[in-house]
């Protein structure tokens, strides 16, 4: 993908050719005429995406409006290859919620069942003697109840980013790899450009869809956008052929309450286990991809006390990724900064499920249209300018 002349101009030019950098693309060109230009330094989704454990769930404790733009966006996920030509991975596995009664957890896995019976989304909720009998493969003795969001499903972020991507320049759209954005360009207070280390490209807005690299750019036209990126760490199991045969098919994602770490099953008979949240600051361009041995110990005696028949896994693979996490976790989609800049980062470890509504609330944002999916203001950079923790830091590891 791509091309090697980089244009000298484009009406758009996105930043970043990750999942929302394309899934932006993509809704732009389809949904105006505006000439679209998509660079990338690297290629597509070699960021946070092409590391995403891609799982798509709708369960957010009591927040509605992720639980909104999660659904309609996995309504695009089903129907991806007909919206868009391009086939992806796609398996339904259902996300469940494990918890113990009165406890701040618990209430939220409650609060985010209610949500979801609010929407219509298929929910079931075991507790006692019936947890067993569901999770048969699992060890629950200290678990009071599970909350089920059934109709979840995991993906594959490359495949999804790539997707996006010829997608957009099916509709017209330009990509551009291995070209990297070094600096923003403003005339009298709006956006005239980008300088790449290829040439200047003249255009009339951007979108910054950076990633973990997003408070770079911003900076560059006076936004402090508060990102922290944090490195979470990836382990593909191989499971032992008896766990294979006969606990796989029913293993659904989700881990013990506390949410530090979850496991879901893999395309290809693994199991892949991570980090949630854990992770400490790190660099984008020079962090570590290989786990850290202490962390692989201690998920391994944490994996084995809940999913006994998985003590004994080999390990087919091990890589780590970076969460571009916010102070309340929540999003940056907002129009910033000089007149036609726009945001579209700090997707804080659980952007992948939503980028087809990220895509298509940038694109309102920028023809002007006012959004029916949701208040895309609950996403505005400007909540960080009275609290440096906007929404306020969650209980829960979203
Ligand atoms: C280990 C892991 C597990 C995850 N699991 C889930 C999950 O199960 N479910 C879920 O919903 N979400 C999950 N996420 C989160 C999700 O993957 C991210 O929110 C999402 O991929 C972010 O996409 P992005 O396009 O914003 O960023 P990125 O994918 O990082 O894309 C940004 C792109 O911008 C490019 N770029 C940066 N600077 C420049 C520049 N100056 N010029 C040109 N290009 C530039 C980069 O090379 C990169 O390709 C997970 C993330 C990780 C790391």
């Amino acid at each position: 993908m791509g091309l090697t002349d980089l244009p000298d101009r484009a009406d758009v030019v996105v930043v970043g050719g990750g999942i929302m950098g394309a899934s932006t693309a993509y809704f732009l060109t389809e949904a105006t005429d505006r000439d679209v230009l998509v660079l990338e330094k690297d290629e597509i989704a070699s960021g946070s995406t092409g590391d995403s454990s891609a799982i798509i769930r709708h369960h957010y404790g009591p927040s509605e409006i992720y639980a909104r733009t999660a659904a309609w966006s996995h309504d695009f996920y089903r129907a991806f290859e007909e919206r868009t030509g391009e086939a992806i991975a796609y398996a339904p596995n259902p996300m469940v919620r494990f918890a113990t009664e009165g406890t701040p957890s618990g209430d939220y896995v409650e609060a985010g069942a209610d949500v979801l019976r609010a929407l219509d989304l298929p929910v079931s909720r075991h507790e006692g003697d019936e947890l067993d009998a569901a999770y048969p493969m699992l060890e629950l003795d200290d678990i009071d109840f599970a909350v089920s969001d059934d109709d979840s499903a995991y993906s594959d972020g490359t495949d999804v980013a790539g997707g996006f991507a010829r997608a957009a320049q099916n509709q017209g759209a330009t990509v551009v790899t291995g070209v990297a954005v070094t600096d923003v360009l403003v005339e009298d207070e709006a956006i005239a450009g980008v300088e790449t280390d290829e040439g200047t490209v003249e255009a009339d807005e951007v979108v910054l869809a950076a990633g973990p690299w997003t408070p770079r750019l911003a900076a560059t036209v006076g936004l402090d956008v508060p990102i922290e990126p944090m490195r979470e760490q990836v382990v593909i199991l191989d499971p032992p052929a008896d766990f294979s045969e006969e606990s796989l098919p029913d293993l659904p994602s989700g881990g013990p309450p506390g949410g530090d770490w979850y496991l879901r099953p893999d395309f290809g008979e693994g199991v892949l286990v991570a980090t949630h949240h854990t992770g400490g600051e790190t660099d984008p361009d020079t962090y570590d991809r290989t786990p850290d041995q202490s962390t692989l110990l201690d998920l391994t005696e944490k994996i084995g006390a809940f999913a006994p028949g998985l003590a004994e896994a080999g390990v087919q693979g091990q890589y780590c990724g970076v969460y571009s996490t916010t102070p309340d976790h929540d999003f940056v989609i907002d129009q910033a900064g000089p007149d036609g800049c726009y945001l579209a980062c700090g997707f804080s470890g659980h952007g992948f499920k939503h980028a087809p509504a990220v895509g298509r609330l940038v694109t309102d944002l920028v023809t002007g249209a006012e959004s029916s999916l949701v208040d895309v203001e609950f996403f505005a950079l400007d909540r960080f300018e009275d609290d440096p923790t906007g929404h306020g830091v969650p209980d829960d590891k979203i």
